[in-house]
């Protein structure tokens, strides 16, 4: 260091300076967490623009998430002024690769303004070509289908470069023919998906040398933050635009490589020194961000991994607090507890936004936001949505809503067709024309249409089934549980059938989700006040400036640093995932063991560990032990406690109580008042629920007919034309057409001739 440095090298370590300063040639940084593989990164782009090796809009920069370019962008910002401006190319994979892909479109068949289609779409398509192929839809699902050929797209394979052996394996041995004809539906449409941003340019780059050699010109340097998560497709389309200058930086952690069911590969790592012969291996040690007791635990969970590159770590740091690894009984007591010592830590001065909830699923963010909300604490959801707001359970609330309350028109509209039931836009459309002519809600109207011909074949009788299912469940509401009945509506309307035929990854969140709504639903004494709870959580918009706790997945929590972390669910089972354990292969599990790494080193000053003895699973209490990530922490660096009298023993020790928790809990003495509300209720004690009354009934109309039509009248209609009044019953007409024989409509649809 010298006093004439320039800002962005001050307080740079060594290390970290020559990998800025390493401007020529491959670089790669291997170090672990914390020790400023970013920080060095950042500085480098500035140092490049600083010292005009090139101009901004000359450097590649990719980043995992677009919060990270963000970020990056205002740092260099700050370090170099307005010269940031005019970046184009620093960003994710994703938003590089559209960007480029826009410029070339016509040259892979598409045109500029092709659409980028979401998962959604994907699957849309995936449907109509597996339907073309004749393909057995149980056996071969779109999702599958689509996630074997993002698959493909990750690795850089075009259809034409599938293995005959691999393509022989899928969709009765016509993996690769249904993989084309999904590109050329693609092509027709003008679209693409997020795999083909960068697979066109690959295969662009591969057969256009003057495309290629442009952007090799171009980018005179590159530089890629968590390079350890790069897949095949990313790390060929780098090394393709690097072969000319190879002036290409990448920093990574092989330790937290946590994205293999994405399709990384931690390979790349190996792979970049051989094909960088003579690439600078930067290895930095020194950690900036955590506590000795942090690194330490961190350290001690990921030695358990077999085949790392292996790193040093050291800190200068005091050695400040132990992890805490704290038992609860269950978990709303986890959730209460975590709440506690947050307002504990916003008393000696700890800011709400500096403290970060980390979980391994997303369905565990629920029992949180319900006590956060409870006791006002202000919290975000980073990554996803808040619980509530997620549209499977936005489905199922408004199955339950429309239970509660038929004339709820919001959620009959949300559900009508979902899952699909063969109810188009012109059914619906045909639902709406009548409620408002009529002035009813919408379930109203539909009782009405179903009882006629206004709808014929698959639309009518999905429309009356539909009508008959909500107002059986109605009366099931007042001999059943309103738990009970959740499960009910949602497996006999087919909702749980859809999402258990996908067998992915996401479907099955979706499913925890579901569960976990249930569970919920369990703490409410009727379906109305949880509804009210529910419409409360959801008004709860924090204020905008305010600090907020931040909750999470670890995924989501990549190469992000919070003052304080508490780390919940550590129990096996959860985390190590069901899924990680089942599979039983040695790699599922190294995985889980990384994202415990990541997870403990995401904490500068304080961790914390929960794990609960009892978890309630489809309103099952199960009892769960310790995750065995727990058990690898070096005894040294933790602190144990548990909230259950008689200490660890009590739920450690014996199993046979574990069917009754309620037995236990004379004598728990940490039972807190989540707990008790959960024990008063518990399924043996609950009351039969009530439900509000809906003002009408949703069977019939009633009997509010039209003046303006009268017995024996000539009279038009919209679908079935002219005929003639036969029987006037409420709002219902039997008319004789001319054309179409006799029918019973409504007289919405009916005008004077
Ligand atoms: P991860 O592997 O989690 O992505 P990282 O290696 O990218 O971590 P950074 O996020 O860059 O680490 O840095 C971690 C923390 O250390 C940040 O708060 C950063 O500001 C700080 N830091 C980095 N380098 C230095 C340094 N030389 N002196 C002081 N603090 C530093
Ligand atoms: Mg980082």
């Amino acid at each position: 260091p010298s006093p004439d440095d320039p800002p962005y090298l001050k307080g740079l370590n060594a290390p970290q300076r020559e990998a800025v300063l390493t401007t020529e040639g491959p670089v790669l940084v291997l170090a672990g967490a914390g020790t400023g593989k970013t920080a060095a990164l950042t500085a480098r782009l500035a140092h490049l623009v600083a010292t005009r090796r090139a101009y901004p809009s000359e450097i590649l920069s990719v980043t995992f998430t677009n919060k990270a370019a963000r970020e990056m962008r205002e740092r260099v910002g700050r370090m170099i002024g307005p010269a940031v401006e005019g970046m184009p190319w620093l960003g994710t994979f994703h938003s590089i690769g559209a960007r480029m892909l826009r410029r070339h479109a016509e040259l892979v068949g598409l045109q500029s303004n092709f659409t980028i289609l979401d998962t959604d779409d994907q699957l849309r398509l995936m449907k109509q070509v597996i339907q073309a192929a004749s393909i057995d839809e149980k056996r071969w699902t779109a999702k599958q289908l689509a996630g074997l050929i993002d698959k493909w797209k990750n690795k850089g394979l075009t259809p034409a470069e599938i293995d005959a052996g691999e393509s022989e394996a899928f969709a009765h041995g016509k993996g690769a023919e249904i993989y084309a004809a999904y590109q050329d539906r693609l092509r027709a449409l003008n679209a693409c998906d997020f795999g083909d941003l960068l697979l066109h340019m690959l295969t662009l780059f591969r057969s256009d040398r003057e495309v290629l050699e442009q952007y090799q010109e171009r980018f005179r340097y590159i530089m890629v933050d968590e390079y350890q998560d790069t897949n095949t497709s990313q790390y060929l389309w780098l090394r393709l635009l690097a072969q000319k200058r190879k002036n290409i930086c990448c920093v990574g952690d092989d330790d937290q490589s946590i994205y293999s069911w994405r399709g990384a590969e931690v390979a790349n790592i190996l792979r970049f020194e051989r094909d960088f012969p003579g690439a600078a291996i930067i290895r930095l040690e020194q950690n900036y961000r955590s506590t000795p007791h942090i690194l330490a635990a961190a350290s001690g969970v990921i030695a358990q991994n077999g085949g790392r590159l292996g790193k040093t770590l050291w800190t200068l740091e005091a050695e400040g607090e132990k992890i805490r690894v704290i038992g609860v009984w269950d978990g709303p007591e986890e959730a209460r507890r975590v709440g506690e010592e947050i307002e504990s830590l916003e008393r000696q001065g700890v800011r709400a936004d500096q403290v970060a909830i980390l979980v391994r699923a997303s369905f565990q963010t629920r029992e949180f936001e319900d006590r956060f909300i409870q006791i006002g604490m202000p919290y975000r959801i980073v990554g996803g949505f808040r619980f509530y707001e997620r549209a499977e359970i936005r489905d199922a609330l408004a199955y339950l809503r429309l239970v509660n309350q038929p004339s709820d028109d919001l959620a009959f509209e949300r559900i009508i067709n979902v899952p699909k039931r063969g109810l188009g836009d012109k059914a619906v459309e045909k639902v709406h024309r009548v409620a408002r002519a009529e002035g009813v809600p919408l379930m109203l109207a539909a009782a009405g249409i179903s009882e006629t011909d206004e709808l014929t074949g698959q639309a009518r009788k999905s429309l009356a089934r539909f009508v008959g299912d909500i107002h059986r469940w109605r009366d099931l509401a007042t001999s059943m549980s309103h738990a009970e009945l959740a499960r009910q509506i949602l497996d006999e309307s087919g909702y749980t059938t859809v999402l258990q035929a996908e067998r992915s990854a996401e479907a099955s969140g979706r499913l925890e989700n579901l569960q976990e709504l249930t569970r919920a639903m369990e703490e409410y004494e009727t379906l109305g006040a949880f509804l009210e709870h529910v419409s409360l959580v959801m008004d709860n918009d924090a204020q905008a400036d305010e600090a907020k706790v931040t909750i999470m997945t670890i995924h989501a929590a990549k190469g992000l640093e919070y003052d304080s972390v508490f780390l919940a669910g550590w129990e096996d089972g959860l985390f190590p995932s069901q899924r990680a354990l089942d599979e039983g292969g040695l790699a599922s599990l190294e995985e889980e063991r990384r994202l415990a790494y990541v997870a403990i080193t995401r904490a500068r000053r304080r961790c914390y560990i929960l794990h609960a003895a009892n978890r309630r699973v489809y309103g099952q209490w199960t009892s769960s032990i310790p995750s065995r990530f727990v058990g690898e922490l070096p005894k040294e660096t933790v602190e144990e406690e548990t909230t259950l009298s008689g200490g660890a023993s009590l739920w450690r020790a014996n199993w046979s109580e574990r069917d009754d928790p309620f037995a236990n809990i004379a004598r728990g003495s940490g039972r807190g008042p989540g707990w008790q509300r959960a024990a008063s209720q518990g399924n043996f004690l609950r009351e039969p629920t009530r439900i509000v009354e809906a003002r009408q009934s949703a069977v019939s109309l009633g009997n509010k007919g039209r003046d303006d039509i009268s017995l024996g009248m000539r009279v038009f209609h919209q679908k079935f034309g002219y005929g003639q009044v036969t029987a006037i019953e409420g709002n219902k007409l039997e008319i004789d057409f001319e054309q179409a024989g006799a029918k019973r409509v409504l007289d919405s649809f009916v005008n004077p001739a």
